[in-house]
């Protein structure tokens, strides 16, 4: 099967000095990323959330999926240019920007490394640490890292955070107001996370400003063709294969990827890397990202999620074709 996947863009043998080389063959990604929405369109597994009511009207058979290699090629399949909510795929990119604005040590002193091993939006994690950082990827963390991006005043923390969304996008992102609303309505729990978390002093800033703008973030529509933009700046080492900005330092990079691997699909995340082995992140918008350094990222939209919050389509398609294309991060170099 690998083989016949493989093989149909095998680079043809060239001569070096007298010998033969036959270069390293190059994945099909068009014919994978149509297989595997061929395979997997069809699986009705999964529940459409419906804790932010505005999610709920998102109909289960939305699939698309798109891949972008670190040279710009993108390809996709299905509806690629439908909107959705980032949700927390937005986690990401805020925690970049906290990491360019004030180094990685105090993302990991005042953030986190470490996997809750409980829901995504756990109180319980935070009081049984006293608000110790965990990570910038579950609710709590990533409201603190809201709480520390460097500005002046509320208008100048979101238009950084949006203008940082926009680069990686490479393009104008716009936030779904009617899911604002209905996040806005129904966020008691996340405001009483961060008040927790301010609780035990380690939240930065106003804390109903950080969750407004936090909840904001989440509430930004995203397609699946600017997701896989946003994603591939991370496999191309941080600069934007579209736009040639270098919009995080290549020296954070590892530990943004090290973040999602830890926490990208919350109490999913361990299962996730055991079997795929690519950092990865998702939302409960049904979005997914994954990446795979140095080749590609890959971006997946189907709303239906599983018990933990993660796309049941998105993870069977990212596992098919990291296998297909042996993306496990933890082979060695001759794979
Ligand atoms: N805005 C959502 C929340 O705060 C994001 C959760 C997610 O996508 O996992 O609950």
């Amino acid at each position: 099967m690998k083989f016949k996947l493989f093989s149909s863009c095998l680079l043809s043998a060239s001569l070096l000095f007298g010998s033969t080389v036959l270069a390293a063959a190059t994945p099909d990604y068009g014919a994978l990323i149509e297989q595997a929405h061929q395979k997997y369109k069809d699986n009705n597994e999964g529940k459409v959330a419906d804790y932010i009511p505005a999610l709920a009207t998102y109909s289960p058979k939305n699939f698309a999926i798109a891949i972008a290699t670190v040279d710009g090629k993108i390809y996709q399949t299905g509806d690629a240019s439908a909107a959705f909510p980032m949700e927390s795929l937005s986690k990401v990119f805020t925690m970049a920007l906290v990491m360019e604005q004030s180094g990685s040590e105090e993302v990991l002193n005042k953030l986190g490394a470490n996997a809750t091993g409980m829901a995504f939006n756990s109180g319980l994690a935070v009081e049984l640490t006293k608000g110790a950082p965990e990570n910038p990827l579950v609710n709590a963390g990533a409201m603190s890292a809201v709480s520390l991006v460097k500005a002046k005043d509320k208008d100048e923390r979101w238009k950084l955070i949006m203008d940082n969304l926009n680069a990686y996008a490479n393009d104008t992102l716009t936030v779904n107001e009617p899911v604002f609303k209905s996040e806005m309505e129904t966020n008691q729990h996340n405001q009483a996370l961060a008040d927790l978390m301010e609780s035990y002093n380690s939240f930065y800033s106003d804390t109903r400003e950080a969750v407004e703008i936090y909840t904001r973030q989440c509430s930004v529509d995203v397609n699946t063709v600017q997701l896989v933009r946003m994603a591939a700046v991370l496999a191309n080492n941080g600069k934007s294969p579209y736009s040639g900005k270098q919009l995080l330092s290549e020296k954070y990079v590892p530990q943004v990827l090290a973040e999602m691997a830890i926490a990208g699909l919350y109490d999913g995340s361990g299962k996730w890397l055991y079997l795929v082995g690519i950092p990865a992140k998702s939302g409960v918008g049904g979005g997914m990202i994954a990446v795979v350094p140095g080749e590609y990222a890959i971006a997946v939209y189907s709303p239906p999620l599983d018990n933990a919050g993660n796309s049941v389509r998105a993870q069977q398609t990212i596992q098919f074709i990291a296998e297909a294309t042996k993306a496990n991060q933890f082979y060695g170099n001759n794979k």
